[in-house]
């Protein structure tokens, strides 16, 4: 552990912006004062008490922050079904980042060397288009849409590979059913419930504008694309996320 110094960073109780700014160029001349130095792999690049995840390709890691590691994500002391459906998809999440459309560009040292065969790179996009008009189909504000393309990255990956997760292991074993809901039920619960969100209408646009992650309240809505979610829920046709199969798009 090796705690950064902020010495040289003057912060004044009466100055928000002031700070902001002050804030802002202390960063930029810490990064800048790296150049031509060996890179520090021990550097993350989010502090513990973030709630967030992240994958990098240049060093090929992926680091979840102490803050994450807690509920809704993360329990030690619930049910694996929920914490698969929900840690576990952010993992798997960060996993398959290392091999999506940014991912494929760097090599296993981090170097920027596209490995995917033009072919590889054909099937993806016959996939990824499909979920890209998937996503363009959702209207959180009256009028404005999710950019598909923008958050097509951010909308593959994750619980489908979760999912594979759990099911690996029970190791062949029936899942107990708890307080009424079977284990699969509890995996798409875990999951949705960690996307619970709550925007004003300005903050929501600027997201759907700039911000290549899809609202969290549309995010659970990836499981439409999971066949054991219907025999979960026993999901009918014409019911509102129902997909019929042909539609599902499944891509790791
Ligand atoms: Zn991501």
């Amino acid at each position: 552990m090796k705690w950064r110094d902020y010495g040289a960073l003057e912060v004044k109780r009466d100055d928000a912006v002031g700070n902001a700014i002050r804030a802002a160029s202390f960063e930029y001349e810490r990064n800048l004062a790296k150049l031509g130095n060996p890179v520090d792999r021990d550097e993350w690049f989010m502090p513990p008490m973030q709630v967030n995840a992240y994958a990098n390709p240049t060093m090929n890691e992926i680091v979840f922050p102490a803050a994450i590691l807690q509920p809704p994500f993360f329990d030690p002391h619930a049910d694996p079904a929920v914490n698969y459906g929900a840690i576990g998809a952010v993992i798997g999440h960060e996993i398959s980042h290392h091999f999506d459309d940014q991912g494929r560009k760097y090599d296993p040292e981090g170097r920027l060397t596209d490995w995917w065969k033009p072919k590889d790179v054909q099937r993806f996009k016959v996939y990824t288009d499909q979920l890209v008009a998937q996503y363009a189909q959702y209207e959180p504000l009256p009028g404005t849409k999710v950019n598909g393309e923008l958050t097509l990255g951010e909308n593959i990956a994750g619980l489908l590979v979760a999912y594979d997760a759990y099911q690996l292991s029970l190791g062949g074993k029936p899942a107990p059913v708890l307080e009424g809901f079977s284990g699969d039920q509890r995996f798409f619960l875990g999951h949705a419930q960690v996307w619970r969100s709550k925007y004003r209408e300005e903050a929501l646009r600027q997201q759907l504008v700039v911000d290549s992650h899809t609202a969290g309240h549309f995010r659970p809505n990836v499981s439409r694309n999971i066949d054991a979610r219907y025999q979960a829920f026993d999901v009918k046709p014409g019911q509102k996320l129902f997909l019929p199969p042909e539609q599902r798009v499944k891509i790791w």
